[in-house]
């Protein structure tokens, strides 16, 4: 296990203009489970073909109620201190943007105001047909869009798809920032790796907190191998 110094990366943190970058590693936590970890509730080859625009598609059944399953579990979760600590240093101004592939909106319920989402969200949901968006209640009531007939889902990117408009956004913050803190992924999937990438790239200073290796870690100014509410809440406890 890496234990970097919290002094250093809380050093680096004073001086703002800091970006997060968020993967399911900080939910787990709040009891989102990963499905890339080997205790996730799904494994990861039942998740990639349900979560799926064939799927969508082809299985709607079975596609439906995988996530009227994962909606009624991640309703009920609650951000932990990670999420409140990111909330808290945007509060002080020295997060500028919190970009997520979690489609969880704890950030925003820890009290984030300025959160890219790349992957989506599960409050909505989306016809892909006719492109309304509904409240994501709309799945336990309907399997189809009540406007067109078309195919309905959760408004979160399916594997197949392409990344939102979002994306872009997430990428021009990114080169506008002075550190760049990831938070709780492994960097394992494209193009969201490609975030901190740009962020060294231009420049920008890399604090690493995840529970296992990044390809990252070699270019990081910090890394820390642990949970993510330990490692930030004693980083916090060196700003003050
Ligand atoms: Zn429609």
């Amino acid at each position: 296990m890496l234990k970097g110094d919290y002094k250093k990366a809380a050093d680096i943190i004073r001086e703002g203009g800091v970006v997060v970058f968020s993967g399911a590693g900080i939910s787990t936590e709040s009891g989102i489970p990963d499905f890339r970890s080997p205790t996730g509730l799904w494994n990861q080859e039942n998740f990639i073909s349900l979560a799926s625009v064939d799927a969508l598609y082809e299985k709607r059944s079975e596609f439906i109620k995988f996530y009227r399953e994962r909606l009624s579990k991640i309703k009920l979760a609650k951000p932990n201190a990670s999420h409140e600590i990111v909330a808290k240093l945007e509060k002080i101004s020295l997060v500028t943007h919190v970009i997520t592939q979690n489609i969880d909106r704890l950030h925003q319920k820890a009290g984030s105001k300025r959160v890219i989402e790349i992957h989506g969200n599960l409050d909505e949901a989306y016809c892909r047909t006719c492109k309304s968006i509904f409240d994501s209640k709309i799945l336990d009531e309907v399997e189809m869009c009540p406007n067109c007939g078309g195919a309905i889902g959760p408004n979160v990117v399916l594997f197949g798809e392409a990344m939102p408009e979002s994306f872009n956004d997430a990428m021009e913050v990114i080169k506008r920032a002075k550190t760049c803190i990831v938070i709780g992924s492994s960097l394992s999937v494209y193009p969201a790796a490609a975030i901190p990438e740009t962020a060294l790239k231009f420049n920008a200073k890399l604090i690493i907190i995840n529970k296992t290796k990044t390809h990252l870690d070699g270019f990081a100014d910090a890394v820390f191998h642990e949970s993510s509410t330990v490692a930030l809440g004693e980083i916090y406890k060196n700003l003050n």
